[in-house]
């Protein structure tokens, strides 16, 4: 007897899922079987192929995905960023008006948001123990254990944003086997490659009810392309490709996708994670030798998360330079708290430099 199965929407179970055009495999050299335009209108405004739908999970992705991240095609499903995969498994898990999702603020806000559209609950299990965040573990698995049995979505962000720090995977593991038959773990590893830990998609064959995320909109560079990809045990995956959009990657986003993913574009990306973590180090030390800095978080992203002492002062003096930080301070347990991507040596230099006029 499946585990996914119980704990999907029983409207998304009886759902007769939409057959597009291009999900059919069909040999053939005249293609009129989906009302696209015979021809692009010109290359000016287009590209080759661009009059025809896109393959619905393009294989040539799904083929170095599967290599590039160790797991096997029904183990995954391409979608417009880790955003998309949010938007769905909160869609196909969570019953509106009966079903929650777990989150461990201050975390990433989208889960609270996909859910808060879909009608379903939030349960808050704060991290514990600042400055080196900590999943509380027994207070997870004692909302796992509720006999209402309503949390169907756990949330890990590790590394965590906006706080930085990975969460330790015995944690994690322990959070799944709470889970197991009652709700599905969601790991988003949005920003694992500047971490260099192992992922949690090595687990998956342990774990039925293991969800892990990914993106390259970080270290990949392509936040703009909007491709990510969700990685399950294959019947979560057929559950998901059931309410994915018809064709949800763009022919534009699969050619962008290809080239990062060839073996020149791999060798691109290696490096640029090891430029963005030398300008981190610098970064750190630069901002450890400043005053006004009370508390530097622990990162291993590509971002780092200071309190400062005279945050409206920072503020003004950002503004002045044309400087924009993603200021955290409303987020649980975080006032006072700034997070600053790491950017360029230069751009790095004048966030340095108006941290010290400011609070030096
Ligand atoms: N997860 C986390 C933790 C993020 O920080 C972000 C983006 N800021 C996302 C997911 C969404 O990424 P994507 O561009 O892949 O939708």
């Amino acid at each position: 007897m499946s585990e996914i199965l119980p704990l999907v929407r029983p409207a998304i179970r009886a759902l007769k899922p939409y057959v597009s055009a291009r999900s059919l495999t069909v040999e053939g050299s005249i293609f009129l079987d989906a009302n696209e335009s015979p021809r692009p209108l010109s290359d000016a405004v287009a590209f080759k192929g661009a009059n025809r739908y896109p393959e619905p999970q393009p294989r040539r992705i799904l083929e170095t995905a599967s290599a590039i991240y160790g797991a096997s095609r029904e183990n995954i499903l391409v979608g417009r960023g880790s955003d998309e995969g949010i938007d769905l498994l909160t869609r196909a898990f969570c019953e509106a008006g009966r079903d929650q999702v777990l989150i461990c603020p201050p975390t990433y806000g989208v889960y609270e948001t996909a859910a808060d559209i879909q009608g379903a609950g939030v349960v808050r299990v704060p991290l514990v123990g600042s400055p080196g965040f900590r999943l509380d573990v027994s207070r997870i698995c004692a909302a796992l254990a509720d006999p209402a049995g309503s949390v169907k979505l756990v949330y890990i962000c590790s590394p965590n944003n906006p706080t930085g720090g990975v969460f330790e995977p015995t944690d994690i593991v322990s959070i799944c086997t709470a889970a197991r038959g009652r709700a599905l773990v969601v790991v988003d590893e949005a920003y694992l490659e500047f971490s260099g830990r192992a992922s949690m998609i090595s687990r998956l064959g342990e774990f039925p009810n293991l969800v892990v995320l990914r993106t390259l909109s970080k270290a990949w560079a392509l936040a703009g392309v909007r491709c990510g990809f969700v990685f399950a045990d294959p019947e979560v995956i057929a559950v998901l490709q059931r309410l994915r959009a018809p064709y949800p990657i763009s022919s534009a986003s699969i050619a962008a996708v290809e080239a990062a993913f060839s073996t020149a574009g791999r060798e691109v990306m290696e490096r640029s994670v090891a430029g963005i973590l030398a300008a981190r180090a610098g970064l750190l030390k630069a901002l450890g030798r400043i005053a006004g800095v009370g508390q530097i978080f622990p990162t291993d992203a590509n971002f780092v998360l200071v309190r400062v002492k005279d945050r409206p002062r920072l503020s003004a003096v950002l503004k002045k330079a044309g400087i924009v930080l993603r200021d955290r301070s409303f987020d649980e347990g975080l006032l006072d708290c700034i997070r600053i991507t790491v950017g360029t040596a230069e751009e790095n230099g004048a966030v340095v430099a108006c941290f010290e006029e400011a609070l030096g």
